[in-house]
């Protein structure tokens, strides 16, 4: 693909922006990888979302005193971090009205007893505009506002973007930055044609990256954040785990999906849609380990696996034969529409077995419904997914490693559209020991190819 430039986008987590020192981190990040401009996204400082989304809670139950000491709570921690950068002067008159919004809308909230969705979101751009304006004073660049740019429509709390209104819109971004701007903007917000903000899930600020990469032609995505990478394995099971330099998209997208917590899901899509190379790095150790998920799959081995990734929490609901297919996709919609992550739905002549993970109350609801239906339902079960690009040229290779590792209790194969993934469900109880032993046998032994 052409590229008229050679832009690039960082992105600075929460935590890559939660102190003076962190910033002060980033500030030497940005002057090394954008010497000539570029455009920066940064989140909320760590924590202030959730405090946000507290005082909101609190204003809407009409308690607006603790909303504001949230608030109080807030400002200080602000002030904090632009005090210890000798910056607060500057940001102290971009700042000013942000917080008296913020204070506006909680004292709204408290007067109708209620946080809506809308004024929450209103509510949550305060702590990401607050942290913009600080990264732009701190890596002297210019703030430009995403909600000009970031269009999408009205779902409040989980807005989609529009992504023709928005590649539409970021004509001028294109051009300033190609110019040598450096332009420093916030993530996770959004808005709507009427000019509504909106936010684009927890965690969204990733896929905001993403998604300005696309409308601005970007080669380049940085995700700066406080692991090095995107790891072979859950490191809290196997301490040997260790980055992989080079992933293929296919290999991230799986990972995401059965587990692997760097990466959030929605934010690979515009990666795969406009084909930029996407690095994931470690704020701390900057020179050292990273990962570069790119469009074009890396060369691999047959058989080769490249990670290990697991999903505790599942649940299995077994339909019988008699029961047909309209019953377990009836419930299958039914448990995602409230919130549950389906991981399988295999349907055989002699019945079909559908693996889905709880993940919110309401979900937790639908499925006690369910059971008590009468319907056989087991809960703790794990499901555990061998990814690698090896496996498309080799998918056996992925039976071969099980079976060498013995008898193990395996409640179903879930293979899907990807050729890149084998998954299968253990009782959660034998985590502990099977993914060590699995990433002993499929991943330490293979070497990345030249
Ligand atoms: N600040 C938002 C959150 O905490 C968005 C993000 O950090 O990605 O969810
Ligand atoms: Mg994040």
């Amino acid at each position: 693909m052409s590229r008229p430039t050679s832009l690039r986008v960082l992105k600075f987590g929460g935590s890559s922006v939660g102190s003076a020192e962190a910033l002060r981190r980033a500030a030497a990040i940005v002057r090394e990888a954008l010497p000539a401009g570029g455009l920066v996204v940064v989140s909320a400082l760590r924590g202030t979302t959730d405090h946000i989304l507290e005082a909101c809670a609190a204003a809407g139950a009409g308690d607006l005193a603790s909303a504001q000491t949230h608030l109080a709570a807030l400002r200080e921690r602000h002030r904090e971090a632009a005090t210890g950068l000798g910056l607060l002067d500057t940001v102290e008159a971009p700042w000013k009205p942000l917080l008296d919004r913020l204070d506006q809308l909680l004292t709204g909230m408290a007067m109708l007893g209620e946080a809506t969705p809308r004024g929450r979101d209103a509510a949550l751009a305060v702590g990401e505009t607050l942290s913009a304006h600080l990264a732009a004073a701190c890596f002297q660049g210019t703030f430009q506002d995403v909600r000009e740019v970031l269009r999408t429509d009205g779902r409040f709390g989980k807005a989609r973007p529009q992504l023709e209104a928005l590649r539409a819109a970021a004509a001028p971004w294109r051009e300033a930055l190609a110019g040598g701007a450096l332009w420093i903007t916030q993530g996770f917000l959004g808005a709507t044609a009427e000019g509504h903000t909106t936010t684009l899930g927890r965690g969204g600020s990733d896929t905001s990256a993403t998604l300005l990469g696309e409308a601005l032609e970007a080669e380049e995505v940085q995700i700066w954040t406080d692991v090095d990478g995107v790891l072979s394995a859950d490191p809290s099971l196997v301490p040997e785990a260790r980055p992989i330099p080079r992933m293929s998209l296919g290999e991230a997208e799986a990972l995401s999906a059965f587990g692997a917590k760097v990466l959030h899901a929605d934010s690979l899509a515009p990666v795969g849609r406009a084909g930029f190379r996407l690095v994931v790095a470690n704020t701390l150790r900057p020179g050292a380990s990273r990962t570069e998920i790119l469009p074009a799959p890396p060369l691999r081995a047959a058989g080769e696996v490249t990670s290990v990734a697991y999903k505790e929490g599942i649940s299995l609901l077994r339909f019988p034969a008699a029961a047909g297919l309209e019953a377990p996709l009836d419930a299958a919609r039914r448990l995602e529409e409230a919130g549950a992550l389906r991981f399988g739905l295999i349907a055989s002549p002699a019945g079909t077995l559908l693996a889905i993970r709880p993940d919110t109350p309401a979900a937790a609801k639908a499925l006690d419904a369910l059971a008590a239906s009468d319907l056989p339902c087991e809960s703790g079960w794990a499901v555990v997914a061998l990814v690698g690009e090896g496996l498309r040229t080799d998918p056996l290779a992925a039976l071969r490693h099980l079976a060498a590792l013995g008898q193990e209790p395996i409640g179903g194969l879930l293979t899907g559209s990807s050729t890149v993934s084998i998954a299968f469900l253990v009782p959660e109880s034998r985590l502990g020991d099977l993914i060590p032993r699995l990433h002993d046998r499929c991943v330490t032994c293979s070497q990345e190819q030249p």
